[in-house]
């Protein structure tokens, strides 16, 4: 499941993104090219706005009601039965939304600190940032967010 969010869903896409699911963060106007973009890319519309439902769409829309991000999460993983795929959390960049790329040990040696060279086996790199990213504490800490939130 690939999903389009409003404006207003910032926080909740990184949160898709963290789940690995492709989430693109629209900040343009709500208009018919948000709704396009989606019947175009077969995306679910998450949205905060209400008066959504009204519009003329042919794909699938979902109307987030809470206002807290792990409350949203809860509530679009339960309604829209998601079943995150475990072997996929932090599989995509959380600033670009792309698919992380496999990166060997020596490849990365000098984009990392030394100490994460010495300490970690397994890298990735986005395609699109270049950033490198290794299953850190700062990772740990929001796995065990997620894991706690989402019961998963
Ligand atoms: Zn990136």
């Amino acid at each position: 499941m690939k999903f389009l969010a409003d404006p207003a869903l910032g926080k909740l896409t990184k949160w898709l993104r963290m789940l690995g699911y492709d989430t693109i963060y629209y900040r343009g106007d709500i208009d018919r090219n948000f709704l396009r973009k989606a019947e175009r890319e077969e995306r679910v519309v998450l949205t905060r706005k209400k008066d959504m439902a009204g519009r003329s769409f042919s794909g699938r829309m979902f109307i987030i009601s809470e206002d807290h991000v792990q409350n949203q999460i809860k509530e679009v993983k339960q309604k829209l039965s998601l079943k995150p795929d475990r072997g996929k959390l932090f599989s995509i960049c959380l600033k670009c939304n792309k698919e992380l790329e496999e990166i060997s040990r020596e490849e990365v040696k000098e984009y990392v600190p030394d100490y994460v060279f010495e300490n970690y086996e397994d890298f990735r790199m986005c395609p699109q940032c270049r950033n490198v990213f290794w299953p850190g504490t700062h990772r740990d800490n929001m796995l065990d967010e997620l894991k706690r939130v989402l019961n998963i």
